[in-house]
């Protein structure tokens, strides 16, 4: 079992380097935005020069949250030429797009709380108590006295409430809540965010919706729930897959439902996105086909058709329930 190395090298690697490139995992989520500009902010309040790489358009629903005053590089082959290099949000390597090759060119600082990490960094910090990686950077800060600014408060707070569906899941403790309580107090607006994440929806976005969920299957004696979405469906709504964030939590959302399943045709592949409610660990089933994530939220990408796929994966998922 791999060990994080101790707090005072990690806080050597930041002192001692002055730029930094700041990466996140594709299909960047709500915790990875919002623990990326956090950090971004606290480092730049210190003198650092930071970069946060991205490697495809962001969601709509997360471009309220873009700093406009960070400095952000598209990665699509050529990663910037910067030595020192911090991962947040990312359980492998292979989670980082086309910056897949970093660690032949960078040394390497991942933090994260997936506890499926395989310690890919030259440096560690991993710690899947935690129920962000934004929990994460906040710990951190706290431990060695960084600034924590009010845009760092509110990217901060946007990665803790990302994660734990705004305290409604089963991560959310104590420590959450005292967390987000100390970020308020340094300036975030916990309001604006829940605006923004949850009652600003494009119309398009909302069409897709209501065929998905037309689309709703219930199965293995109600114990599993499908959603579909096909190539067409995003098509005939001006959509793309980056609209169907949260799509996944309707299937779970049901009673009697262990198991909540999106299905989503993209790209030649399907991507699966996995939750659970009380017993079942999505990230074992998303890792028999070479996903992962955690235990009551995991994903994965397989090739082929929609129906292809969703047969291989219910008949695995059928084994679980
Ligand atoms: P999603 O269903 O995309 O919201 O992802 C839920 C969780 O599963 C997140 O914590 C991701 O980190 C993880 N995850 C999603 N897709 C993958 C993948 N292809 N490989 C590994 N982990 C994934
Ligand atoms: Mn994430
Ligand atoms: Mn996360």
């Amino acid at each position: 079992m791999p060990v994080n190395n101790n707090l005072s090298e990690i806080e050597s690697f930041i002192q001692n380097n002055n730029e930094f490139l700041l990466l996140g995992h594709e299909n960047i989520d709500g915790d990875c935005l919002g623990s990326l500009q956090g950090l971004a902010y606290i480092l730049a309040e210190m003198d650092k020069d930071i970069t946060i790489g991205y490697y495809q358009a962001l969601p709509d629903i997360l471009q309220f949250a873009v700093a406009e005053d960070l400095r952000f590089s598209l990665i699509e082959d050529e990663i910037p030429d910067i030595s020192q290099v911090i991962v947040l949000d990312s359980s492998g390597i292979d989670r980082l797009g086309p910056a897949v090759d970093i660690s032949q060119q960078a040394e390497i600082l991942n933090i994260d709380h997936h506890e499926d990490n395989n310690f890919y960094g030259d440096l560690n910090y991993i710690s899947p108590a935690a129920a962000a990686t934004g929990t994460i950077i906040y710990n951190l800060a706290r431990e060695f006295n960084w600034p924590i600014t009010d845009r760092a408060a509110q990217n901060l707070v946007l990665a803790i409430v990302s994660d734990t569906g705004f305290f409604r899941y089963s991560n959310t403790d104590a420590q959450t809540l005292a967390t987000v309580k100390e970020l308020m107090e340094l300036g975030a607006d916990l309001h604006k965010i829940n605006r923004a994440l949850y009652s600003q929806n494009k119309p398009e976005r909302m069409r897709l919706l209501g065929r998905t969920l037309s689309k709703l299957e219930i199965i293995a004696a109600r114990k599993v729930a499908c959603l579909y979405i096909d190539e067409e469906d995003y098509q005939q709504t001006g959509t793309t897959p980056q609209d169907n964030e949260g799509f996944v939590n309707y299937a779970r959302d049901i009673a009697d439902v262990e198991v909540g399943i999106l299905f989503s045709r993209e790209n030649n592949q399907v991507k699966v996105s996995f939750r659970s409610n009380n017993y079942v660990k999505v990230n074992e089933i998303a890792a028999e086909f070479g996903g992962g994530g955690h235990p009551r939220a995991a994903g994965c990408k397989i090739t082929g058709g929609l129906t292809e796929v969703s047969k291989k994966v219910i008949a695995e998922v059928k084994n679980h329930v």
